[in-house]
């Protein structure tokens, strides 16, 4: 086993042994950090992402984005390829690949401008992330764009720095229980 792949395991048994409760409450702290960042407030596009078992749910966002009328998208992967489809309320949600909740109607967008809020096991303050190891969102932004990536942890989840592939795409800025801070440059 690499050391990436302990690294990953270690973080999502800590996220695992969360309650039910603690869960929820680390991530309304972190809903309202989000719903009070100015980058978020301003945003006129998001791509959220659903979250499952005690994933960091951000659905108080994605309510207030969907009552302001903001273009919202989720992820959809079909086989090796993830892309995002715009939903207008939660309710056109249905489960799919590896039991997420995933858009069942709509189509695919393209947002260069979106905000893009990405879950992760394991991230570092230079903004490296490690996904659950299939690599859907290194492969779809190593060829699309977003104005920023955000990736969404507890804090327990975020190390000083992580080893990275070259593959690897860095988030810009990290939402966890103590607020949405931007990633330190990497020299
Ligand atoms: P994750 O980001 O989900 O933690 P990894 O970074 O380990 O996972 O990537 C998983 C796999 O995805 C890698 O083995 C790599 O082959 C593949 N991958 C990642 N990015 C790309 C890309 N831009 N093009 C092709 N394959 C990629
Ligand atoms: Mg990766």
């Amino acid at each position: 086993m690499g050391t990436k792949q302990q690294i990953r395991s270690a973080c999502l048994a800590k996220r695992s042994a969360l309650s039910a409760g603690r869960a929820m409450q680390l991530s309304m702290r972190i809903s309202e950090a989000v719903l009070q960042w100015e980058p978020y407030q301003k945003a006129d596009a998001v791509y959220f992402y659903y979250p499952l078992g005690n994933e960091v749910s951000l659905l108080p966002v994605v309510k207030d984005a969907l009552s302001r009328g903001v273009p919202t998208a989720f992820p959809k992967v079909t086989g090796e390829t993830m892309q995002f489809w715009q939903v207008y309320g939660l309710d056109e949600l249905k489960e799919g690949a590896f039991h997420v909740q995933e858009p069942s109607v709509c189509r695919p967008v393209q947002w260069a401008h979106a905000i893009c809020f990405v879950p992760g096991a394991a991230f570092d303050q230079g903004g490296g992330r490690f996904g659950y190891g299939k690599g859907y969102y290194d492969r779809y932004f190593s060829t699309h764009l977003c104005r920023m990536l955000v990736g969404c942890a507890y804090g327990f989840q975020v190390a000083k720095e992580l080893p990275a592939d070259a593959w690897d795409r860095r988030m810009d800025c990290l939402a966890t229980e103590s607020g949405v801070v931007r990633c330190r440059a990497i020299q």
